[in-house]
């Protein structure tokens, strides 16, 4: 029953009684007005009509002492079990259902809601089994991932880490999701290493060597940091998520590297000999003891003479780099004066500097200047080299100046020179292996300047440039006395 009907049938019941009740005392008055006052009918008519009217009366006040109850009742219950549906829903409760009996007004709003729960009851569980796949599936691929690799939240918590990466740690899965990585590493040497950068970051990236499987592995670390993105319609924000460690294996090339160190240090050590006696031949050759050489022979020994030397310094430099690179680099340091690394470089380089008409200035402070303790050897090849492309890559009849300075317990050897000079894009690289300024016609390997500052370096020294094109450069070997 409506409730439209409930109103109508209680005020239709109520208006009827009344009508009736009126109809009853008009009925009533007009057979009392008809009778005799003093007729004996008279008081039990009037007795009848009283009762009558009485129970008619009784009757009209009980349905409407009745309809006053049930009828504000009849409304509100469905409202407040309608308010109480909606706040179960609020408050993530989808299971919540509205039963509601004989109430045509509100069946279909609890039908519409009930429909809602279950839509709502479905969408979660979707939404969370589309998010249960998606995390299995992202896990799935993380662990296909050859490479070790470790996710961390903003709190350097472990989100997800792969197999490889747990073999190489040695750690179990269940001991390392959601832990403190920082609290793991204090009983874990290589997490420790791993955290090290993430905390300080800049550190020389030396490769991991790891034993894992029965073997020695390299491994390189890389460190992304995860920033979140825009989302469609939500703008860009920059907050880090967190980061992820991946470790890369270079055992491969690390062996190939190996190889080829031991492969150039080989042929050069092999080629050294014979290039030597071709030198002592030239020398024998040359001796007029021997037998006069016409014009003709002096310019060709003087060509095998020029290329042999080129190719014993070549031998020299991946001699050196071989050293370098296998990790071998042996300092013998002994108390050096500085002017003695000059001497040793403007001799080595004087017959270059002849040819070329260069002229060799030499800037050394009058005063005192501290000794150095360095491995001679090393730094005059160092002073060398310089000097040598300072001649190499200067103009004819130009000059250079070669010298040292002294700078508070620092000395620094320098070599200027007035040449075509270094484009500042390059300033970084020419200290690479191998790397040479494009377009650069005089002929070389590229690798002096970076075994030079591998050798200063390796003395914790620093070797820098300072250079504009057209001017000239000026190489600073900066020693600690
Ligand atoms: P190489 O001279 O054998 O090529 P280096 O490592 O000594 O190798 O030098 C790397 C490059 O730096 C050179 O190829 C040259 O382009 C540039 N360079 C080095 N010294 C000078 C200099 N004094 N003036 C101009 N360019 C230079």
């Amino acid at each position: 029953m409506n409730i439209k009907t409930k109103l109508l049938l209680g005020v239709g019941l109520l208006a009827g009684m009344i009508i009736l009740l009126v109809i009853f005392s008009v009925v009533n008055l007009e057979l009392l007005t008809a009778t005799e006052p003093n007729s004996p009918e008279a008081l039990p008519a009037l007795q009848r009509a009283l009762l009558w009217i009485s129970i008619i009366g009784g009757v009209c006040i009980v349905i409407s002492l009745f309809l006053f109850a049930w009828l504000p009742r009849s409304i509100d219950k469905p409202i407040k079990m309608l308010t109480r549906g909606i706040l179960e829903i609020a408050n993530h409760n989808y299971d919540k259902r509205l039963e509601l009996n004989n109430n045509e007004e509100f069946s279909e709003v609890v039908d519409g809601f009930n429909r809602m729960a279950e839509h709502l009851t479905e969408y979660r569980l979707s939404t969370l089994s589309d998010i249960l796949s998606a995390k299995k599936f992202l896990e799935a691929i993380v662990n296909s991932i050859n490479d070790p690799i470790i996710g961390l939240n903003r709190e350097r918590e472990v989100l997800f880490i792969n197999n490889e990466a747990l073999n190489v740690l040695n750690l179990k899965r269940e001991h390392v999701i959601r832990h403190s990585a920082e609290e793991l590493s204090l009983k874990n040497d290589l997490l420790r290493r791993l955290i090290r950068e993430l905390v300080t970051p800049g550190q020389k990236k030396e490769p991991l060597k790891i034993y894992a499987d029965n073997k020695e592995s390299y491994f390189k670390a890389f460190y992304i940091p995860i920033v979140s993105g825009s989302t469609e319609g939500v703008p860009a924000q920059s907050a880090n998520l967190g980061d992820v460690i991946l470790l890369k294996n270079i055992t491969e090339f690390t062996e190939l590297d190996s190889a080829k160190t031991t492969f150039i240090s080989t042929i050069s050590h092999e080629l050294k000999t014979p290039i030597s006696a071709i030198l002592m031949s030239l020398q024998l050759l040359e001796d007029k003891r021997v037998g006069e050489l016409n014009e003709e022979q002096v310019q060709l020994s003087k060509s095998i003479r020029e290329s042999s030397e080129r190719l014993l310094n070549i031998t020299g430099e991946l001699l050196n780099l071989t050293q370098v690179e296998a990790g071998k680099l042996q300092l013998m340091p002994k108390i050096t004066k500085p002017i003695e690394l000059i001497d040793y470089a403007i001799k080595a380089n004087r017959v270059q500097a002849d040819k070329f008409n260069i002229q060799l200035e030499v800037a050394y402070p009058e005063g005192k200047v501290s000794k150095l303790f360095v491995d001679s050897e090393k730094i005059a090849w160092v002073l060398t080299n310089l000097l040598s492309n300072a001649i190499r890559y200067s103009k004819e009849n130009s000059r250079v100046i070669i010298g040292a300075r002294q700078d508070g317990e620092y000395i620094e050897l320098f070599v200027k020179d007035f040449g075509k000079g270094i484009d500042p894009r390059y300033h970084q690289s020419i200290f690479d292996r191998y790397f040479r300024v494009p377009g650069t016609k005089v002929q070389g390997s590229g690798l002096g300047l970076s075994i030079s500052k591998d050798f200063v370096e390796a003395h914790g020294g620093t070797l820098t440039v300072e250079s504009e094109l057209g001017k000239g450069s000026r190489f600073v070997i900066r020693l600690k006395t």
